[in-house]
């Protein structure tokens, strides 16, 4: 089943005298259960194609369709609970906050959704388990190592069963053994019917996903399946 599916879709950013086309015609259908890793050099337009995807900003063109419905002409507050609701996010710099234990952080997204604290209860629990981080759930994310920290942001992501997850670098602030540990955690929630799409430029990681799709100029160049 396609849960994303792109056709001619164009972001233009325009400042000043300058237009840049960050994304140019971009047809891209993502299938549920694939594991995709976006790569291309600075500036190709992978942040904002995983932005675009992600419901945190808007297309100049095209369309969009997230599991059959179209979300690029939704008012931006339906598009926040589209996002709240179906999309997991993972970030190079964790984001976690700072002044929430690690149970809050990771329970912010759900009570946002309006769920009934037993089930967010059993929603983060369950969530930290999977990461391995049930034991740290009254810890402060400044009492974590960074790994440990990458650990909750994708329990946080995880918690609301997303239909996508989107991960931005996500090893891109971790040294290789935790990176690796990270890595070893996608492939666990893969192998448990996650859908994920990754920015990466790390070639072993990219390989590790079942398919590589690379950007140049904000146009797909090459669209690499693996199994
Ligand atoms: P990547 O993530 O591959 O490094 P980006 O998606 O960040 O690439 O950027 C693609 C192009 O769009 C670049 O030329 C960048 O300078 C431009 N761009 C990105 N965001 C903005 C913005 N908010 N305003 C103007 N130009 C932008
Ligand atoms: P990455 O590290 O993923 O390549 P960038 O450094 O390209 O990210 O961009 C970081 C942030 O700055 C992004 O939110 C992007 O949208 C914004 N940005 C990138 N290029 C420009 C630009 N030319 N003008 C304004 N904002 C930009």
């Amino acid at each position: 089943k396609s849960l994303i599916q792109l056709e001619g879709l164009t972001k233009v950013f325009e400042t000043e005298e300058v237009e840049t086309h960050a994304l140019s015609n971009i047809h891209l259908t993502i299938r549920q259960g694939e594991w995709v890793a976006i790569v291309g050099p600075s500036g190709s337009g992978k942040s904002t194609l995983l932005a675009v995807l992600g419901l945190l900003d808007t297309a100049s063109r095209g369309t969009y369709l997230l599991d059959g419905r179209s979300v690029l002409e939704l008012s931006p507050s339906d598009r926040a609970l589209v996002r709240n609701r179906h999309i997991g996010f993972i970030f190079q710099s964790f984001n976690l906050i700072g002044d929430l234990t690690v149970f809050e952080n990771v329970e912010l997204p759900l009570t946002y959704r309006g769920m009934p604290a037993a089930e967010r209860k059993q929603r983060v629990e369950r969530a930290l388990e999977k990461v391995g981080m049930a034991h740290r759930a009254r810890h402060m994310p400044g009492q974590l190592s960074g790994g440990q920290q990458q650990r909750v942001a994708v329990a946080r992501a995880v918690a609301g069963d997303p239909l996508i997850l989107l991960a931005d670098e996500p090893t891109g602030n971790l040294d290789s053994k935790n990176g690796e540990a990270v890595m070893q955690l996608l492939s666990e929630l893969h192998k448990g019917g996650a859908t994920i799409c990754m920015v990466t430029h790390d070639p072993a990681h990219a390989r590790v996903a079942t398919r590589t799709v690379s950007l140049f100029d904000g146009r797909v160049v090459q669209d690499e399946q693996r199994r």
